[in-house]
């Protein structure tokens, strides 16, 4: 049997026609670039997440970068970032001139681990950046806490946390503004590349739009200095249609892990933690650790199953942020991750012969 890491296939084939139509209305239209899709999504993706704004970008890193820019935040200014997460969230903070600062995550959630974030505080730091990491949202109440405290902003990287929820708040709605990514493999994705940020700020929700459009309300009259970051016509449009499919996607990723969590019983194999009552996961990654990582890797791919890694190296050990000089050791929690964790296959329309097939495989494998 062969089972992938990911499909999209049986979730865009259920919705084929609506795409169809929705790509024939806007090429007729000829409108494509913010128009009434964008508009409307706009729109409705603000009110899912429980936000007064959603400003569409063009990606995940552009908002997460935008919001940082609207905030002030820039050159000889500090941002904390957890050290196991995707790069984008670190590069967001570089483009402004800023320095990111890594903290560890806790090994069990994955997520920013509050107790480690004062510690690294400085006269120089702006804002907290907290990433609901594969699909579980981060300990938002004693992030904020500890924000509050000090004066600093807080920014959600939801990017992987489309329709998960915090003390039942949605992603997107638990700090002072968020990103998400729509790139097409995300929980909520596009059909290329399109990003959005939320917030209930009418201040930063202003600085944003002008930012994302040349700095730009009024054609031709450039209040800031911006980039061009739009969510075109085209991706709010699919992105019209997946919206009010979500929370029926979210929730079969839920059904197929309910299965990988109480039948995967395999001593070298570390499960992910369960959803409890304060943070419901949409599961973007099933990320178990094993010290045996490559031989499990190995194993599942001979048997036909595709695996991934999230994310193999660590950020501070990448080329791209060599200059800060982190060596090896510096953060061994990001480190253990990135050197023990496996991606799952978890998407819409698994099969469950699939899904028993791999709990099997599991279920054998020894070392
Ligand atoms: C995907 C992702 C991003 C970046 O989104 P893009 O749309 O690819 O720019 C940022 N942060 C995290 C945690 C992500 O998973």
């Amino acid at each position: 049997m062969n089972i992938p890491f990911v499909s999209l296939k049986k979730m865009h084939g259920e919705i084929r026609s609506e795409l169809d139509e929705k790509f024939a209305s806007v090429l007729d239209k000829s409108n494509y670039i913010m128009g009434d899709e964008l508009e409307a999504f706009e729109k409705s993706f603000a009110d899912y997440c429980g936000t007064k704004h959603a400003i569409g970008v063009g990606n995940g890193l552009d908002a997460l970068y935008l919001i940082l820019r609207a905030f002030g935040i820039g050159d000889g200014d500090e941002v904390i970032v957890p050290s196991n997460t995707y790069i984008a969230t670190a590069l967001a903070v570089s483009y402004t001139g800023a320095t990111p600062v890594f903290v560890e995550p806790d090994i069990r959630t994955f997520t920013i681990n509050p107790e480690k974030i004062e510690e690294k505080i400085t006269e120089k730091t702006k804002a907290i950046m907290a990433v609901h990491l594969y699909g579980r949202t981060a300990d938002m109440d004693e992030i904020n806490a500890i924000a509050h405290k000090h004066g600093l902003k807080v920014v959600e990287d939801s990017a992987q946390a489309h329709g998960a929820t915090y003390k039942g708040k949605k992603a997107g709605s638990l700090a002072d503004a968020s990103g998400f990514s729509f790139y097409p493999g995300k929980n909520l994705g596009a059909l290329g590349d399109g990003g959005a940020v939320t917030t209930n700020d009418d201040e930063l929700a202003n600085r944003v739009s002008m930012l994302r459009n040349y700095g730009s309300k009024i054609k031709y009259d450039h209040e800031l200095m911006g980039n061009n970051s739009r969510l075109d016509e085209m991706q709010a449009a699919f992105l019209n249609v997946k919206l009010p499919h979500l929370d029926k996607w979210n929730t079969f990723r839920n059904k197929v892990v309910s299965r990988y969590l109480s039948e995967i019983k395999n001593p070298l194999i570390t499960l992910p933690l369960p959803c409890d009552d304060v943070h419901y996961n949409i599961w973007h990654i099933f990320a178990v650790m094993t010290d045996h990582r490559d031989s499990l890797e190995k194993y599942l791919s001979d048997n036909g199953v595709g695996t991934n890694k999230h994310y193999p190296k660590a950020i501070h050990l990448q080329g791209a942020y060599r200059h800060l000089g982190l060596s090896e050791g510096t953060y061994p929690i990001a480190e253990k991750i990135s050197a023990c964790e496996l991606s799952l296959p978890l998407y819409y329309g698994m099969k469950e012969e699939e899904i028993d097939y791999l709990i099997a495989l599991l279920n054998s494998w020894s070392i």
